[in-house]
C-alpha cells in the first residue's frame, strides 16, 4: 500500500502503514502557523483491503468539535466525492473503508484545485458580460484573479463576491462556480437582470497559495486573511491589501464573502450588528436579504448559527465588518457545512460540491431582488 499527498492541497504524515487495520497518519499544520484541519491523500494497491486510517493528531486540531458527527470525503476519480464512515474518539479521527479500486483519495471536503479555479476564470471569460483582471500577486507569487461581470457605470449597484479566504474551505469555489456560471448565462433571466442593474466583482479564490499547500486557514506567510482587513500589508497579507485597494476604487452597495463552518450543520449568515456605523437602514436590508434567501432555498435557514455581536463590539479586522462598516453598506459571511445540512442530510455525499454550486446559483435570486433596495 503507498499513501501519497505529495499534490495539489495535499496534506498528510504517513507514520506508520504496516498494519491496515491500524494505519497511523498525521495531519500537519498550516504554513507558519498553528492551524490544522484539513487533510487530503491518495491511497494506493489497497482495492478490497478493509483500512481503518487513523489520524493521531487529531486532537491538535483547530476545530477537534468539527470531527464529531463528521463523515470524511472520498473519491475514485476526484470528481465524484461521497461519504465513508469515520469516527472520532479518544482523539484519534479513524476513517473506515475497503477501496473498490487501485486508488482511492480521502479529503476533509471535496478539494478545488488551482487547475480547475484557472479553468473557471478562464470560462468566465469568454462570456462576453465579463472581463477577468489579475489585481495583484499571493505571498508566493501567484495571480489574485478578479472578475469583473457587467459593464460599470454611474447608474449601477456595486456588488463584491469573494471566497476562499480561508483556503480549506474548498466548497466556497464549489459555491463560486454555481454564483459565476449562473451569473454569466446568457438565457438565465436572472443573472442577465443582475448585470443590468449591476456590476459585480468577482474574487473566486483569496488566497491560492494556500490551497496549493493544503492549508486550513492561512496563507503562506501565515496570515489568516479574514483577520487581515483592518491593516493588510503587502508583506504579510498581499491578497487583503490588493482587493481593498480594489474596493476602495469600486466603491461597494453589497458584500459578500463565502466560507465554510467546521462545527456547525447548516448553511447561515454572519451581519454586521457589532459595527460601529451599525444602523437600522442595515438592519432591515440584513433581515429583508436572508428573508428572501430563505424564501427561494429550502438549504438555506436563519436558525442556527454564530452568536451575535455585542453593539459596537465587532471584530474589524474581520472582511464583512471592516467592509461593510467602511462602506455603510450590507455585508455578510455566508457560511457552509463542512459535515452536512442538518435540515435536509444526504446520507451519501453529507454537503458537497454539487450542493454547494446549487447553492451559489439560487443566491442569485434574492441578490436580484435586494439590488433596488441597497441605496
Ligand atoms: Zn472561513
Amino acid at each position: 500500500m503507498i499513501i501519497n499527498s505529495k499534490f495539489d492541497s495535499g496534506n498528510i504524515e504517513v507514520v506508520d502503514t504496516s498494519n491496515p487495520q491500524d494505519i497511523q497518519l498525521k495531519i500537519h499544520k498550516d504554513t507558519h502557523s498553528d492551524f490544522m484541519q484539513w487533510f487530503h491523500f491518495n491511497v494506493c494497491d489497497a482495492k478490497d483491503q478493509p483500512l481503518k486510517l487513523k489520524i493521531v493528531n487529531a486532537s491538535e486540531a483547530s476545530y477537534k468539535k468539527g470531527y464529531e458527527g463528521y463523515n470524511a470525503c472520498a473519491s475514485y476519480d476526484q470528481k465524484y466525492w461521497f461519504r465513508v464512515p469515520t469516527t472520532y474518539k479518544d482523539g484519534v479521527l479513524t476513517i473506515e473503508h475497503t477501496p473498490e479500486s487501485e486508488s482511492v483519495n480521502y479529503a476533509y471536503f471535496a478539494p478545488y484545485s488551482y487547475e480547475m479555479h484557472q479553468d473557471l476564470v478562464s470560462a468566465a471569460r469568454q462570456a462576453p458580460d465579463c472581463k477577468s483582471e489579475v489585481i495583484g500577486q499571493t505571498v508566493e507569487g501567484r495571480n489574485i484573479d478578479m472578475l469583473v461581470a457587467g459593464e460599470p457605470s454611474k447608474d449601477k449597484k456595486t456588488v463584491w463576491i469573494i471566497a476562499r479566504q480561508h483556503p480549506g474551505e474548498s466548497m466556497t469555489e464549489w459555491f463560486m462556480q454555481g454564483f459565476i456560471l449562473k451569473l454569466l448565462d446568457p438565457f438565465d433571466p436572472v443573472g442577465r437582470k443582475i448585470l443590468e442593474k449591476a456590476v459585480v466583482y468577482i474574487v473566486p479564490s483569496m488566497n491560492p497559495d494556500g490551497a496549493i499547500a493544503g492549508n486550513l486557514r492561512s496563507n503562506l506567510a501565515g496570515a489568516n486573511l479574514n483577520r487581515e482587513w483592518e491593516n493588510p500589508t503587502l508583506e504579510r497579507s498581499p491578497e487583503v491589501y490588493h482587493v481593498r485597494n480594489k474596493m476602495d476604487e469600486t466603491g461597494i452597495d453589497l458584500f459578500l464573502d463565502i466560507h465554510g463552518d467546521e462545527e456547525l450543520p447548516y448553511n447561515f449568515v454572519a451581519g454586521n450588528e457589532g459595527n460601529p456605523k451599525y444602523s437600522d437602514r442595515i438592519k432591515s436590508l440584513e433581515d429583508e436579504f436572508k428573508n428572501l434567501w430563505m424564501a427561494a432555498c429550502p438549504d438555506f435557514q436563519d436558525t442556527h448559527g454564530y452568536p451575535k455581536d455585542e453593539p459596537k463590539q465587532g471584530n474589524m479586522t474581520v472582511a464583512t465588518n471592516q467592509i461593510g462598516d467602511r462602506f455603510d453598506c450590507l455585508a455578510y459571511t455566508i457560511e457552509m457545512p463542512f459535515k452536512d445540512n442538518a435540515d435536509m442530510p444526504d446520507e451519501e455525499v453529507g454537503w458537497s460540491p454539487e450542493r454547494s454550486e446549487i447553492l451559489g446559483e439560487g443566491i442569485l435570486l434574492p441578490v436580484m431582488q435586494i439590488l433596488d433596495k441597497l441605496r
